[in-house]
C-alpha cells in the first residue's frame, strides 16, 4: 500500500475485522490501551471499535500533548503575557483549554494581551523578526514529536543573535508517562485499569524508535505494536496485539514500519539532547508529578529560556469540579462517565482539557461516538 486512502479501504478493513474475530478467544476479554489522542482520533473517527468483537476494548491514555498539561503551566503562560506584555505565541488548540478561575489564553487575549496563534516555531521566529522591540514567548507543548523543531528554533535565534526570543517550555516524554500509568496502584494494585497491550504512538515513535520501549515490554510483560494512525494500521496492530496475548508473548513490535525504526531518527535525537535536558519533576494532568517526564533547556542556552527570563509566581490549580479527565487521561474512566459531557461541556464550551483538541478522548466520543447506543443514561438526556 502506498497511498493514505489504501490504508482506509472498506473491503480490507472487512477481512482484517474477520481475522480478528477468528484470532480472539470468546472466553476472556482483550483490553488495550493507545497512548496516543492520534489512535483515539481514528477509532472513533473511522468507527473501528464497531468492528471489533465485543470481548475487545480501547483504554485510551493520557498521548494528547494539550490534554495532559496542567492549569497552572497555562496560567504561568497568562501571566507572562499580561505581566510583562510579551507576544506570546502557541498552536491553536492551547488557546482553548481552560485555565484556572475560568480563564484561558483566548480569554486573556480578548482581555488585551498579545496571543497569537502559529502553525510553527519558525511562525513565531518571524513573529520575533518583524517586533525586534518586542519580547516572543513560544508557548512550546507535545510530545518527542514536536521537540526537535522546538531545538531548532532555539538554535536558529542563537545563531541570529536574536534577543527578544526566547521558549516556554512544556515538552514532555512518552516513556515516562507510559511507566507511571503501569506503576500506578490503579494498575498495580487496585486493578480498575486493566491493560493488556499498548498500542505505541507513531508520530513519536518515528523520533524515539521502538528500542526505548523493550524495557515496559519486558519489565511490566505488556506487549507493545508500534502503530500507525490510519484505521487499517490500528486494526492490524490489535491483531498483532492480540496474537501476542493468545501466545502469552510480551514482545516490541513494529506495525509502522514504514516510517519507524528501531532506533528513530538519530539526528533528531542529538539535537534535542544539544538544546534540552530533564527535568527532575514535572506535572502532567492526570498522572500528577512524574519524575523525569518532560525537558527543559539547558544551560548554555538559557538566554532563550522564558522561565529564567520572566520572573512568575504560580499557584497551584485545582482541575474544574466535576470534571473527570484526571481519570480518563489515566484510563480510569470513559468521557461518559463524566456527568458534564455534552450537557455543559462540548468542543464549543469545553469544560476540560479532554474536549478541546480533537485527540481528546472526549471531542473524539463527542464528534463521532455521542450517539452511540451505549450512552449512560444522563448522555440519553442530553442527546434527546
Ligand atoms: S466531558 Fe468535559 S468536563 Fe467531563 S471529563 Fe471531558 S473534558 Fe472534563
Amino acid at each position: 500500500m502506498k497511498y493514505v486512502d489504501e490504508f482506509r479501504d472498506g473491503k480490507l478493513a472487512g477481512n482484517l475485522a474477520a481475522s480478528i474475530r477468528r484470532a480472539v478467544n470468546p472466553g476472556r476479554t482483550y483490553k488495550l490501551m493507545e497512548f496516543c489522542g492520534g489512535h483515539t482520533h481514528a477509532i472513533f473517527r473511522y468507527g473501528v471499535q464497531d468492528l471489533m468483537p465485543d470481548n475487545v476494548h480501547f483504554i485510551h491514555g493520557p498521548g494528547c500533548p494539550v490534554c495532559v498539561l496542567p492549569m497552572a503551566r497555562i496560567d504561568h503562560a497568562i501571566q507572562m503575557a499580561e505581566k510583562y506584555n510579551v507576544i506570546l505565541c502557541t498552536y491553536g488548540d492551547m488557546l482553548r483549554v481552560p485555565a484556572s478561575s475560568g480563564k484561558s489564553l483566548f480569554k486573556a487575549r480578548a482581555a488585551g494581551a498579545d496571543i497569537r496563534m502559529v502553525y510553527s516555531t519558525q511562525d513565531a521566529l518571524n513573529i520575533a523578526r518583524a517586533n525586534p522591540e518586542r519580547d516572543v514567548v513560544f508557548f512550546a507543548i507535545g510530545f518527542e514529536t514536536t521537540t526537535p523543531p522546538t531545538a531548532v528554533a532555539i538554535m536558529q535565534a542563537r545563531a541570529a543573535g536574536m534577543k527578544n526570543f526566547s521558549v516556554f517550555c512544556n515538552h514532555v516524554l512518552t516513556p515516562a508517562a507510559i511507566q507511571n500509568i503501569l506503576e500506578s496502584p490503579e494498575v498495580r494494585e487496585i486493578g480498575t485499569v486493566c491493560i493488556d497491550g499498548f498500542f505505541g504512538p507513531s508520530h513519536v515513535s518515528s523520533v524515539i524508535g521502538s528500542r526505548p520501549y523493550e524495557f515496559f515490554a519486558e519489565e511490566f510483560q505488556k506487549p507493545v505494536v508500534i502503530a500507525g494512525f490510519e484505521p487499517l494500521d490500528v486494526m492490524q496492530s490489535a491483531l498483532m496485539l492480540i496474537r501476542q496475548i493468545n501466545e502469552g508473548r510480551c514482545d516490541v513490535e513494529n506495525e509502522y514500519c514504514r516510517v519507524v525504526t528501531r532506533d528513530g531518527n538519530r539526528k533528531a535525537q542529538r539535537l534535542v539532547a544539544d538544546v534540552f535536558e530533564l527535568r527532575r519533576f514535572f506535572e502532567w494532568r492526570g498522572l500528577g508529578v512524574v519524575p523525569y517526564s518532560a525537558l527543559q533547556i539547558k544551560q548554555p542556552f538559557s538566554e532563550f529560556d522564558a522561565e529564567k527570563r520572566f520572573d512568575v509566581t504560580v499557584k497551584q490549580a485545582d482541575d474544574v469540579q466535576g470534571c473527570e479527565c484526571p481519570s480518563i487521561l489515566r484510563g480510569a474512566k470513559k468521557p461518559t462517565d463524566c456527568k458534564l459531557f455534552g450537557s455543559v461541556c462540548r468542543p464549543d464550551n469545553p469544560i476540560g482539557s479532554c474536549m478541546v483538541s480533537s485527540e481528546g478522548a472526549c471531542a473524539a466520543y463527542w464528534s463521532y461516538g455521542r450517539f452511540r447506543q451505549a450512552v449512560e443514561p444522563h448522555r440519553m438526556e442530553v442527546v434527546a
